[in-house]
């Protein structure tokens, strides 16, 4: 179980669709290399990922690294809902139509951007992802 990370306070939630391999092994979300590509999309905004809550809808690595299934996520949602609710961050950025799947908690502002694997490869994505981003200090 990879169940994510940061300050018990954070303004700003991040949600991706589930652990890696890398992940898997480290215990953390976001270590890979799309973790790596995040770090740098947040630097250019000025985002501090310390000062970020960050984790997955689901919680454990999927066989082969496949989507995860919708009794997967149906198991894990509840999870992603009492650690909003526990944080109550002013906004949630959901990473990838999995993320977007996440139970909406009243209150909390939600923001649906692109998957970051995905991301990276497409540059149309890349560009929706970076304003995305870069909207996110003014919200806060
Ligand atoms: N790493 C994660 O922790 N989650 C993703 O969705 C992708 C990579």
């Amino acid at each position: 179980m990879v169940l994510g990370e940061g300050p018990l306070h954070a303004k700003l939630m991040l949600v991706g669709q589930n652990p890696g391999a890398e992940e898997d092994k480290m215990g953390r979300p976001f270590v890979g290399r799309a973790g790596k590509f995040l770090n740098k999309v947040l630097a250019k905004n000025g985002i501090n990922r310390k000062a970020l809550f960050v984790t997955n809808l689901v919680k454990h690595m999927t066989p082969k690294n496949r989507k995860p299934l919708p009794d997967e996520i149906a198991a894990c949602a509840p999870y992603l809902e009492a650690q909003v609710n526990a944080i109550k961050p002013k906004i949630v950025v959901l990473m990838g139509a999995v993320a977007w799947q996440a139970p909406r908690v009243e209150g909390i502002e939600y923001v649906e951007t692109c998957h970051p694997p995905a991301t990276m490869r497409f540059t149309k994505m890349r560009k929706k992802f970076e304003e995305d981003f870069g909207g996110l200090k003014e919200l806060l």
